[in-house]
């Protein structure tokens, strides 16, 4: 049976229409990420779907009845709910903030019973925050205080979670903890849970299925790597200053100046140089590059001009010619540093060439290193041993 369908909804706020036409069917013990950016209605939907707000037409089902039919009390034991809205818990302790999530089983005036505790405890367990149960839930920091409100809504024993931005105001750490706390709610308890959130490379990399949603409408609905792809989500995001790499799942800020600096890359080791110059508004072009390289894919990312070969393939003529005539134009080489293998030992001409024409290289490499590979040329090389002394030879 669907969790969740929804039938020519409409959800709004005093008859304002906020997002109109959602048609959508989720299955139970699915991991769905809500995504569009703010003001696109993603808490009105959510505050729909949780019955906290009346549809302004249209209809939502869950488990094939209609939400309008549904006694609170019956709801409460299907869906849990996580707002942002800040809790005050007055001087409670965690434990007894997660218990609360027991109401639903024991009514407010019934006492908790030995499994009632058992499953409080069991909750905190799973979400790892047993040793904060005696603590003062106004205390604890915002990770923790996610992690008991997320307890607390599994100790409801619900069949759905729905949470508005779950992780917001959290560090990278407690946002990835979070995340993987609700994959385990849906891979292991079979729980349904529908989020938001704008954090898009994180959702796509968490959920089964995301919805978009953008100017009043529901965008896209399926698996992350459809709705993922790179025009439905810059679309989204209205984004033009940087760049979404849907194979690698990252953004990138966008480099459109005017190239003066050649980075001769590979197996990554230019990655860290490109954003370096590219926060620092400094152009460049960068080569040669495997289709299959790190380096290739954050390149073409940032929209900066890059000399390629194909995966695997010795570099070509073709591609070392493009090279030269790109330094040719450039005031400055960076070696970035890259491994050399027979694949990519023109890379290593490149630069040797460069020392020859009198141009000006820099080096990522120390001097041993650089003498094996260059000779005696090594002599003229400038040498850098972070990506930021690189900046002031770009001037
Ligand atoms: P999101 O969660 O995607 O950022 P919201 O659902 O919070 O978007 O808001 C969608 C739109 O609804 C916004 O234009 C917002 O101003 C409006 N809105 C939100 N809450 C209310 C409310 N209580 N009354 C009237 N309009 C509201
Ligand atoms: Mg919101």
């Amino acid at each position: 049976m669907k969790m969740l369908e929804t039938i020519d909804l409409i959800v709004g706020h005093e008859k304002k229409a906020i997002v109109e036409g959602i048609n959508l069917e989720i299955l139970p013990g699915q991991l769905i990420a809500l995504l569009g950016p703010n003001g696109a209605g993603k808490s009105t939907i959510l505050k729909s779907f949780s019955a906290l707000l009346v549809p302004l037409n249209g209809a939502i089902h869950i488990q094939g009845e209609d939400l309008s039919h549904i006694k609170r009390k019956n709801l409460s034991k299907i869906l849990a709910v996580v707002l942002t809205d800040r809790l005050n818990a007055g001087l409670l302790r965690a434990f007894d903030v997660v218990a609360m999530g027991r109401y639903p089983h024991t009514g407010f005036l019934g006492g908790l019973s030995v499994q009632d505790k058992e499953i409080v405890s069991e909750c905190l367990r799973i979400v790892n925050a047993e040793i904060l149960a005696q603590r003062y839930f106004n205390e604890l920091s915002d990770g923790e205080k996610q992690k008991i409100l997320l307890a607390r809504a599994l100790a409801q024993e619900p069949e759905m979670i729905i949470l508005d931005e779950p992780t917001t105001y959290l560090d990278i750490r407690h946002k990835l903890e979070i995340m993987s706390i609700l994959k385990r709610f849906s891979r292991e308890k079979g729980i349904t849970v529908i989020f938001s959130l704008h954090e898009i490379d994180l959702a796509l990399k968490s959920c089964d299925k995301a919805i978009l949603v953008k100017d009043g409408k529901i965008v896209d609905y399926g698996l992350p790597e459809k709705v993922g792809n790179n025009k439905a989500v810059l679309d989204l995001y209205d984004i033009n200053s940087a760049g979404y790499n849907a194979f690698m799942g990252t953004i990138e800020i966008s480099n459109n100046r005017e190239p003066s600096v050649f980075v001769v890359g590979g197996a990554g080791k230019a990655t860290g140089i490109y954003r370096t110059l590219t926060r620092n508004n400094i152009g460049f072009c960068t080569g040669i590059l495997h289709e299959n390289d790190v380096d290739c894919h954050v390149a073409e990312t940032i929209g900066v001009v890059t000399v390629k070969e194909k995966p695997f393939q010795n570099i070509g003529l073709k591609a070392y010619r493009e090279a030269l005539n790109l330094i040719k134009e450039s005031s400055l080489m960076v070696d970035a540093g890259f491994p050399i293998a027979e694949t990519n030992s023109l890379n290593r001409k490149l630069v040797l060439e460069a020392l020859q024409n009198g141009q000006r290289v820099c080096t990522i490499r120390d001097e041993k290193e650089n003498r094996q590979l260059y000779g005696d040329w090594s002599d003229k090389m400038i040498y850098c041993h972070t990506a930021v002394e690189i900046l002031p030879l770009c001037s």
